[in-house]
């Protein structure tokens, strides 16, 4: 069973690498770990078809947060890559407007279409169009040309969490816990709208210049009234009930939250293998968290409890998921000593200040190659799905 839909989601699909104004208004490391970028797995929302009991009812209808800007490509200046993606790029911009700086994610339409996932990639822009929270990346704006979808955000120049980790190894305790309490807080916020994120890993949660988290990549966010089944996410970070085509609501992200927390304490994720076999792996995430390996260097006894609360195989007993929802994780004991009121307000200081020399520093992002990355923005062509994307403004250059 989990053969057949491993071949059908096909592991051969092309591998990821990897408080601002309107823009048009006026360490020292240790060694550095060769385990890569996770990588991602795309199903289609289109499988997703049968109705189930709501358990995740949506408290309010979901409504834009932001007056929408209009914008175009040639309001801005690109400067250079920030990170790609299976469907483009994301480049840091200034804008010719106010001069700041942002990033602007490239879709190619082609490439999205023949993966399936414009479903998936209008959600991105649906869901981060109606979410406003300090640890959540901002949306100024979206658009399209013949070829492309672009998304204009806020530039976070402090770079991935994912960088951080690997440089550093590993996170000692206090530090792991400030960033995987900001990130429950973003969670909590989102299930509170009714969104589920079912993408978090170390890459997509980045740090801002004051080293305090913005969520990123919406690519799988979802909203639910009830729940879903697609098989999307990252293999590593996919709960069991995902992988077993069962149905699931938010409960995957606090599963997240529990392999986030294990990588971070420990430098790699609990079902890490050197060979990625993901029949193995779907086989281990499958079997539980039984036989995973908690050396006491790493894990306090309140953070292998959490992790192993957090890993629960039986998505109605797993913390975050019972009647007291995320209340269950934030009031362990892991957490006694967050003040949570204050972490939310930003006012505690975080455990690393990002070395920025000014705006528009993006020394903290690996550097891509740029010959042609940019060739095909802009250009007036033939356009066979644009009709799939109705929210994104039609703004080719003329
Ligand atoms: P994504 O496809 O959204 O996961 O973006 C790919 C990579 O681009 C991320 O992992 C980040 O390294 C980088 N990136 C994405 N959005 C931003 C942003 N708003 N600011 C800075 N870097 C970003």
């Amino acid at each position: 069973m989990i053969r057949r839909m491993a071949d059908k989601l096909g592991h051969h699909l092309p591998h990821r690498a990897d408080d601002l104004n309107s823009p048009t208004s006026s360490s020292d490391f240790l060694s550095q770990s060769s385990y890569g970028h996770h990588k991602r797995v795309y199903g289609s929302e289109m499988e997703a078809v049968e109705e189930e009991p709501r358990f995740m009812p949506r408290p309010q209808p979901l409504a834009p947060v932001r007056p929408r800007g209009v914008y175009r490509l040639d309001d801005f200046l690109i400067q250079r890559t920030l990170g790609t993606g299976s469907f483009g790029r994301v480049h840091l911009v200034r804008s010719k407007h106010n001069m700041r700086f942002y990033a602007i994610k490239v879709l190619n339409k082609e490439r999205v279409v023949k993966m399936k996932q414009v479903e998936h990639t209008n959600n991105e822009q649906r869901m981060l169009e109606c979410v406003q929270h300090a640890f959540i990346i901002n949306l100024w704006g979206y658009f399209q040309d013949s070829a492309n979808l672009y998304m204009v955000m806020d530039f976070v120049p402090g770079g991935e969490l994912f960088t951080l980790l690997r440089r550093s190894n590993r996170f000692p305790d206090p530090v792991a816990k400030f960033y995987a309490a900001e990130v429950g807080l973003a969670l909590n916020y989102l299930h509170g709208l009714g969104i589920i994120y079912r993408d978090l890993k170390p890459e997509n949660v980045l740090l801002n210049a004051d080293g305090h988290i913005k969520v990123a990549d919406f690519g799988f966010a979802k909203a639910v009234d009830t729940t879903t089944w697609t098989l999307c996410g990252t293999p590593d970070y996919l709960a069991p009930e995902v992988i077993g085509q069962q149905r699931y609501n938010k409960s995957v992200d606090w599963y997240a939250l529990g392999i986030l927390i294990y990588e971070m304490l420990f430098g790699l994720p609990p079902y890490h293998m050197t060979e990625t076999n993901h029949l193995i792996l779907y086989d281990r995430i499958q079997a539980g968290p039984s036989k995973i390996a908690f050396p006491p260097a790493a894990f306090s006894e309140a953070a292998k409890d959490l992790i192993m609360k957090l890993m629960e195989g039986d998505p109605s007993k797993r913390y975050g998921n019972m009647r007291h929802g995320a209340n269950d994780v934030f009031a362990h004991p892991w957490f006694r000593e967050v003040d949570w009121e204050k972490l939310e307000k930003r006012e505690i200081t975080a455990p690393y200040l990002p070395r920025i020399a000014g705006e528009g520093d993006a020394s903290a992002f690996d550097r891509y190659p740029e010959e042609d990355a940019t060739s095909g923005y802009g250009v007036i062509g033939p356009d066979l799905s644009g009709h799939l994307f109705p929210d994104f403004n039609y703004t080719a250059e003329q």
